[in-house]
């Protein structure tokens, strides 16, 4: 990034920051971000440098990139076995959607820092009780108990320990596997954040996103993902105008820079095939060098009967088709996908043999409804015949 780019962007603490928890002590929090702020960074600059030169090659339609994992990470349930598992899911999903598009595929996991989430409402009522809403075990606990829903900065400097131990396993495996999260909590990716020689890199992730709910042009989430190096995403959901994204673009990657900038789609399988066309074709006009990716999950999800979030797996594949068929009609390159999914044989979502029925059996998810190891696999088999 330009020098004078770097001027014009106001510094993020001046700026409204959607989402924040309200941290019941501030001196607690100081004291855990300066914590932060005095150790080592998580990822090293060449690591997100080589990502953003594999997410280039995704630009250019040379190379396909697979991301996913859970929607919440928990600090709980952190271990070798469990991430193994999620690992070797995404290796295989890649293996299959790599030999259908005869494209390298690029698998990054929603690894290693994702315990942070936005939710829609800041309480939850229960019982005619109204306590904090759960936003994520870097903020707070699921238990529905007022000690539980209490934020606790804490849970900060738990999430880099757990993110450290994930990152060990991760580059143990010997296979290339990045990772992402939701950039939300903007204390704690501020202070992993390094400077060195003149360029500044979250030290917290390879790839953070901005959610759907903190895109806002004028918030304190673009202000910091500007002054960032790493490469970034951000969510567009179905209230994202093509003015909204080309604005986005010019905030986020002003020197065009090829794997810099993602947008990750989630409008739903039925609002997809309408929605995106005017979208893709805008941002082509532009020349903007944007890797599209497609999120099926969370324009999918409704409360099922047993008031369980789910989606169904036809809805998740539907909206992957929508995806393609826009992209194909307009010759641009859909260059990913973005799932929510584990290696544990949970029932979250239904088809691919969990019914409605099945749903309270293994429930795991603290926040939204994830692919098991065979819901998603017979995904990645439907998407690859898509894209032979
Ligand atoms: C998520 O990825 O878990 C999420 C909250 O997504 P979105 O910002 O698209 O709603
Ligand atoms: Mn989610």
């Amino acid at each position: 990034m330009s020098e004078s780019t770097i001027d014009t962007v106001p510094d993020w603490r001046t700026l409204v920051a959607c989402q924040q928890p309200e941290w019941p002590d501030q001196a607690r929090l100081g004291e855990v971000v300066d914590d932060l702020a005095a150790s080592p960074a998580l990822v090293t600059p060449w690591e997100c440098d080589a990502l953003t030169a594999r997410l280039a090659k995704v630009a250019e339609g040379r190379a396909f990139l697979l991301q996913g994992g859970d929607c919440a990470e928990r600090l709980d349930s952190v271990s070798a076995q469990t991430i193994r598992r999620k690992l070797r899911l995404l290796q295989q999903m890649s293996v299959i959607l790599s030999s259908a598009s005869t494209l390298p595929v690029v698998t990054v996991g929603r690894i290693a820092g994702q315990y942070a989430k936005p939710r829609s409402s800041p309480t939850e009522t229960v019982d005619g009780r109204t306590l904090p809403v759960y936003r994520g075990d870097a903020v707070n606990g699921t238990g529905f108990t007022r000690t539980e829903r209490q934020p606790d900065p804490f849970r900060l400097r738990r999430v880099y320990d757990a993110s450290q131990y994930t990152l060990d396993v991760l580059r143990a495996s010997g296979a290339e596997v990045f990772a992402s999260h939701e950039g939300l909590l903007l204390d704690y990716e501020d202070a992993l954040t390094h400077e060195r020689s003149g360029r500044r890199y979250a030290g917290s992730g390879h790839m953070l996103w901005i959610g759907d709910r903190t895109r806002q042009l004028d918030g304190a989430h673009v202000a910091y993902f500007a002054t960032i190096d790493n490469p970034i995403a951000v969510k567009l959901g179905p209230s994202t105008t093509p003015e909204h994204a080309l604005a986005l673009i010019d905030r986020l990657d002003p020197d065009r820079r090829p794997g810099r900038l993602t947008f990750i789609v989630r409008l739903g399988a039925r609002r997809v095939r309408d929605l995106l066309p005017e979208l893709v074709e805008k941002v082509n006009a532009s020349g903007a060098p944007v890797v599209w990716v497609c999120d099926p999950m969370h324009g999918n999800t409704f409360q099922a009967p047993c008031r369980h979030k789910t989606r169904r797996v036809d809805d998740v594949l539907d909206e992957v088709a929508g995806f393609l068929e826009v992209h194909r009609a307009l010759g641009t390159h859909a260059g990913g996908l973005h799932m929510e999914l584990t290696g544990e044989d949970v029932t979250e979502c239904v088809g691919g043999g969990v019914g409605f029925e099945d749903l309270h059996r293994v429930y795991e998810s603290a926040c939204d409804p994830r692919l098991n190891a065979g819901q998603a696999l017979e995904l990645a088999f439907l998407v690859a015949e898509m894209l032979r």
